[in-house]
């Protein structure tokens, strides 16, 4: 369902429960959805507001159809019958009150307001819902309150409480609760997942991620930032005059080269576009911007033309059975700063 909710296939059989549960009038006024970071809690619980938003939800899989008004709007953040309480950041209201920095708990404020719009008959007509993310990490004064919402419950009200560790909510606010726990996929199903989405080292980060696949994508993605800016630099350092671009291309060399020449192309792509149209809105790789301007200030137009015709021969070659090593040299010698410059 894009736009809606991303869903994840280690949350099939939570989700077929729930949907049963669901089917046969059973949903509780509270749930606690249980389990560790980095798996899609919040994701899952979105999956629930969805559904129960959806004016139209799929019979089978009890899933939001993505098309009705209803699912649009709660995909844009618009559905009036939607809350999502979580933690404040600085320079946000509640209660008339600024933050002036980002809170570390859920503030009594934020209980009291979502208590009022539950107590209101929905706008739609249909089910309200509300999600509160991370309920663990609430002030007492807030817990107390949302006690109070739990007390008193209105029909057609589904409350999802996503905790990391339940037992920091009171054992009151747990009891009025029905759990659901997510688990951390097997590791062959994350492993198979990650795959899918080309990332490398699946093994390596779900080790580090405690099996949560989510968490490993975010280390892949870390990991892959940081990657390019050491490149750029590199590169960079090459064509100042400050870096051997045979120790680059050494460097360069090998499984990653293929996505170190990607980069080289899509900074390639901006410098042309800073020589074309100077400003930098129309860039890719907007962090670089100010880099890549200085670089140009040296290069001829015709020159990057050139240089970026090479790289894409390059790119086709890389593919093919090559010595990386000897492509990066050729690329990044030409890159060697002239005797003018
Ligand atoms: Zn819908």
């Amino acid at each position: 369902m894009p736009g809606v909710v991303e869903t994840y296939p280690w949350h099939a059989e939570a989700w077929q429960a729930l949907h049963a549960r669901h089917a046969q009038g059973r949903l509780p006024h509270a749930l606690l959805l249980d389990g560790p970071p980095g798996i899609g809690r919040h994701a899952f619980a979105r999956r629930i507001a969805g559904a129960l938003l959806c004016r139209q939800p799929d019979a089978g899989t009890g899933d939001a159809c993505a098309e009705c008004p209803a699912c649009r709007q709660f995909a844009s953040g618009s559905h009036p019958d939607f809350r999502h309480v979580r933690l404040l950041l600085k320079g946000e209201s509640v209660g008339g009150k600024k933050r002036d920095s980002d809170a570390s708990q859920i503030l009594i404020d934020q209980v009291r307001e979502l208590g009022t719009a539950l107590g209101m008959s929905a706008q739609h007509g249909g089910w309200k819902v509300a999600l509160i993310d991370p309920a663990d990490q609430m002030m007492p004064a807030a817990a107390n309150a949302l006690l109070k919402t739990l007390e008193e419950p209105t029909p057609r009200t589904l409350l999802v409480l996503v905790v990391t560790h339940p037992r920091r909510l009171l054992a009151t606010i747990r009891s009025r609760c029905q759990t659901v726990t997510l688990k951390v996929p097997a590791r062959d199903a994350a492993r198979a997942w990650l795959a899918e989405r080309k990332i490398a080292d699946g093994e390596a980060l779900l080790a580090m991620a405690d099996g949560a696949p989510l968490q490993a994508m975010q280390l892949a993605e870390e990991g892959a930032a940081k990657a390019r800016h050491k490149a750029f630099d590199s590169f960079l350092a090459v064509a100042s005059g400050r870096e051997d671009p045979v120790t680059v291309a050494a460097a360069w060399s090998g499984a990653d080269t293929p996505r170190l020449l990607g980069w080289l192309g899509g900074w390639l792509v901006d410098m042309i576009r800073i020589k074309q149209a100077p400003g930098m809105s129309l860039l890719d790789n907007l962090d670089l911007g100010d880099r890549m301007q200085g670089l140009v200030e040296h290069i001829e137009l015709h020159e990057l033309f050139a240089r970026l015709d090479e790289l894409q021969r390059a790119r086709r070659l890389v593919t093919t059975q090559v010595n990386t090593q000897l492509l990066c040299e050729e690329l990044l010698l030409g890159w060697r700063p002239g005797p003018g410059n």
